[in-house]
């Protein structure tokens, strides 16, 4: 049985992906009056259990809502979800605010904004940290708003995490941009280093535990054992990292930028993603450097 909130607000939620689901959980058992659309119905079913009011489309979803949080895979997830055939455009009005929380980069949140009524509120609000953390509500958010537009959100968004204001509409998701420009480049250091051991004929488990104490030793720490199991069960799926990278390099090409730490760790995402890793962990890549088998069904 969830609790009453005593905030008054009616949430709908688009997107019960591994993500939205565990956030929208949180929401629900903090009491918020939550109504829920899937692209994929069944993915609803438990919050539906929970509580939560099902909806028919996305457009159905924003009737009778003061906050819509979408938290999709890509900007073209984003697009079908706001302007496809019953989408959030069509019912989105005066007083209503769309929280997008997915990792989408600044240009699209801002066509967004540009493309719906006017009168409609737009939050960005993309997140760091994984499944644990949006299972116990310890996210780092970054909220690109206006600052009314921030501290409407911000009640709701603290039962998520820790929400920051970085700046106004499309920083938050600039930022995060940011951040995972960092996500791949250590990863994929990582493993050049451990098949860098392999090539000497180091012993693995000596060279992990040197590499754990590196300047990338956040991510050996994490997936160390991942990567000696073989197995890369998704926190984090590698074709959302590599869609990162290409958010990245697009921002990048667009200024003029050489990001080429960023290239070259986007060529070991594809190179992995062309393998068939695609929806295991983004640590499996370390697999696709080191040439080691994994297991894709993990
Ligand atoms: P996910 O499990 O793949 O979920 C993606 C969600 O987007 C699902 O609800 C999916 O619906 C929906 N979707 C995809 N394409 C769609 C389309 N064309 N139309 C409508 N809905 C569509 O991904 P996630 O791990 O929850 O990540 C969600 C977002 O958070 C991504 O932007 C990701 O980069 C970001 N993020 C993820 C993590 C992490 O550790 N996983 C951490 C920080 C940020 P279906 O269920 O029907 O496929």
């Amino acid at each position: 049985m969830v609790q009453q909130s005593e905030d008054m607000t009616k949430i709908a939620f688009i997107g019960l992906g591994q993500m939205g689901s565990l956030m929208a959980t949180r929401l629900l058992n903090a009491g918020y009056d939550l109504t829920v659309w899937n692209r994929s119905s069944a993915k609803s079913d438990a919050l539906a259990e929970l509580g939560a009011r099902l909806a028919e489309s996305p457009e159905a979803a924003v009737a009778g809502t003061d906050i819509i949080i979408t938290m999709l895979r890509d900007p073209a997830a984003l697009e079908r979800v706001a302007f496809g055939p019953g989408g959030v455009a069509e019912a989105l009005g005066p007083g209503q605010t769309l929280l997008d929380m997915s990792t989408v980069g600044p240009d699209e949140i801002r066509s967004v904004k540009d493309r719906l009524p006017k009168e409609a509120v737009v939050v960005d609000a993309p997140v760091r940290g994984s499944l644990p953390e949006a299972k116990n509500g310890r996210l780092v958010i970054f909220v690109g708003a206006d600052p009314a537009a921030f501290e409407r959100v911000k009640p709701i968004l603290s039962h998520l995490g820790a929400p920051t204001r970085v700046g106004e509409l499309g920083s938050g998701a600039a930022m995060k941009v940011v951040v995972n420009s960092t996500l791949g480049a250590a990863m994929t250091a990582a493993g050049e280093a451990i098949a860098l051991g392999q090539v000497f004929g180091l012993d693995r488990r000596t060279v992990l535990d040197v590499v754990a104490n590196s300047p990338v030793g956040g991510v050996i720490r994490s997936k160390r054992e991942d990567i000696e199991t073989g197995r890369y069960p998704a926190n984090f799926k590698l074709s959302l990292a590599l869609k990162d990278l290409q958010l990245v390099s697009e921002a990048a090409a667009k200024a003029d930028l050489a990001l080429k730490v960023a290239s070259a760790s986007r060529e070991w995402l594809e190179e992995a993603a062309d393998a068939g890793l695609g929806d295991l962990d983004y640590s499996s890549v370390i697999a696709t450097i080191t040439s080691r088998d994994c297991d894709a069904n993990s």
